[in-house]
């Protein structure tokens, strides 16, 4: 058998190799089977028998997941129990099979597809949501009516596997807290995809943008994933895997020897100090920020705080958490940003219409100016737990004041009833601003007078300079962190938050890259905030060089005139100035 090299789109670095494991959505297949009018009894006790067990398992399954990763995560069970309680389910089954003799399995399937046929045709976004979990349960049922394994649960991984699937949206992602899962391979996706930024917060490499791995790939072929980049080798051959595996020890000996750097303050060797955070998706993740040297949180994305469950998170479960974080990484700062809905992140409890393009759509600020509800709740718990550790405030997705003036005129109205209720929090606490749409950029002088600070979003203002979608792998190539027009807009609100002497911060998925934070160096920066598993590396490069390097580095880049002109140079002078850091 000879190997297969795919190229997809590298999305989190790092060397996995072991079994796949394809999540497909395909339909189930339950053969025919006539009863005798006698067997239906015995029939409908195997039905309520299989539903007994489903739900032992399920809550089993349950309470692992509240002792090992919390309770949050373990409510997208809570869905799956809902149905296996649902009368009119059952009722319909049970007397399915008395009226058409037949077997429980096949009554029962006939049964779910008609509810997933209806749940599939309805617009609102929370009811096909829950197609997927009328789905989940049937492939549980299933199992046990027939005795057969295949219905692909995943919690049935006996083993270490690589995840192969079409598409793997974001609270997907954040609900596979599997030990069993090594790395996630899609067939869609771009590098800043949530779904790519949360295999990093779980710390397995992933590739996405495939086009077609799961045509591919096969359910048990051994496959190495190459997160740094973006390939997968289906049935690699032994010389492969024996490269790879030297790969792996070479990773594994360059990472520990920058655990030294851990304490270290992230200064340049002339003496300019940067901070260096990390970004915080999953709030259980709070123990690899310091594990990793971040100086604290620069992105808490609080938005996976509201996945997988079917209620909102109320004001005082997003105190505790608030609080938990701040706690955990004081005297450190933590940022908090208030929801970023919408886009390619979408929450059960709330319906936000399937806009034509999500991204342009109701997203972020946009939604919880019109839930104010909602935002006000969140607002509430982010002051309240202000008191606690360092905590500072950003709204994302700002595209203009007019907007930063109407939510801070809502904060503006929580400070006041706190201070009724006297409840206590902090008043001076820094409330900022992410820039990451260009009229953002185009304005950052009015905004920077009524900001406490900037943290550059370049995430979205990538796709939105550029006009290419972040999640699109056939535009992945058109990406690019390196373009001038992109440079012009860092450098802008560096010059504008600085005019106002207000810090500028930086939290997209450029800053983890060595050869990009260098130039982001030159460029000023204040802070720079990432995935926690780059912050060693960027802090290792920030400490081997001088300022003055970096600088001469960026003016140097700012005068090129293509992407990919900068990204060579940045890269060239990078392993000049650090030959043995890549
Ligand atoms: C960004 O857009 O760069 C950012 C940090 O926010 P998010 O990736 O969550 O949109
Ligand atoms: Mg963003």
């Amino acid at each position: 058998m000879s190997e297969l090299v795919l190229k997809g789109v590298p999305a989190a670095g790092g060397i996995a190799y072991g079994p796949a494991f394809i999540l497909d959505k395909q339909e189930f297949i339950v053969p025919k089977r006539t009863i005798m009018p006698e067997e239906a009894d015995c029939e409908i006790a195997r039905f309520e028998e299989a539903i007994g067990q489903a739900r032992l398992e399920i809550n089993v399954l349950k309470e692992e997941i509240v002792r090992n990763i919390g309770p949050e995560q373990a409510r997208i069970l809570d869905a799956h129990l809902m149905v296996l309680e649902d009368p009119t389910l059952l009722g319909q089954v049970t007397s399915g099979i008395r009226r058409h003799q037949q077997a429980a399995e096949y009554v029962f399937f006939n049964v779910i597809k008609q509810y997933m046929a209806a749940l599939s045709k309805i617009q609102d976004e929370y009811l096909r949501e829950r197609a997927a979990d009328v789905n989940d349960i049937a492939r549980r049922i299933l199992k046990f009516l027939t005795q057969e394994d295949k219905w692909h649960d995943l919690d049935l991984l006996q083993q270490d596997s690589i995840i192969v699937a079409h598409d793997i949206s974001p609270s997907d992602a954040v609900g596979m807290y599997h030990q069993k899962i090594i790395a996630f391979v899609t067939d869609i996706g771009g590098r800043t995809s949530h779904t790519a930024i949360i295999a990093k917060s779980l710390r397995v490499p992933a590739v996405v943008g495939l086009k077609d791995a799961t045509l591919r790939v096969s359910n048990g072929d051994f496959l190495i994933v190459d997160g740094k980049k973006g390939l997968i080798i289906i049935n690699p051959i032994q010389p492969t895997r024996e490269l790879y595996t030297k790969e792996q020890s070479k990773i594994h000996a360059s990472l520990e020897k920058l655990e030294d750097l851990r304490d270290l303050p992230a200064q340049t060797m002339d003496g300019k100090r940067v901070s260096i955070l990390a970004n915080l998706e999953l709030s259980r993740e709070t123990d690899n920020v310091r594990k990793f040297g971040a100086e604290g949180i620069g992105l808490y994305r609080t938005e996976f705080l509201y996945m997988n469950r079917l209620d909102l998170p109320g004001e005082d479960e997003q105190y505790e958490a608030y609080r938990r974080v701040a706690e955990a990484v004081a005297p450190f700062p933590v940022t908090i940003r208030t929801l970023d809905i919408g886009g390619d992140k979408f929450i059960s409890s709330v319906q936000v219409p399937k806009d034509m393009s999500p991204f342009l759509g109701c997203r972020a600020i946009r939604f919880c100016l019109e839930r104010q509800d909602i935002f006000t709740t969140q607002l509430r718990a982010i002051l309240r737990a202000s008191v606690h550790g360092r905590i500072q405030m950003m709204y994302p997705m700002i595209s203009g004041l007019s907007e930063l003036r109407q939510a801070n005129a809502i904060l503006g109205d929580v400070r006041r009833s706190l201070r009724e209720g006297r409840i206590l929090f902090d008043d001076q606490i820094k409330v900022g601003v992410m820039i990451e749409v260009p009229s953002a950029v185009m304005t950052a002088d009015a905004l920077a007078k009524e900001a406490d600070f900037f943290s550059i979003g370049t995430n979205d203002l990538i796709q939105y300079t550029l006009a290419v979608d972040r999640v699109n792998e056939k535009t992945a190539h058109l990406y690019e962190p390196s373009h001038p027009a992109l440079l012009r807009m860092i450098q802008r609100t560096v010059d504008e938050g600085h005019k106002e002497g207000i810090p500028v911060g930086l939290c997209g998925e450029m800053a983890s890259d060595p050869a990009l934070a260098l130039l982001l160096l030159g460029m000023g920066l204040d802070e720079l905030s990432m995935s926690p598993s780059s912050v060693l590396t960027v802090k290792k490069m920030v400490r081997s060089l001088k300022f003055s390097d970096a600088q001469r580095v960026a003016e140097e880049a700012m005068q090129m005139l293509t992407g990919q002109e900068v990204e060579e140079y940045v890269t060239v002078q990078l392993n000049k100035l650090l030959p043995h850091l890549l």
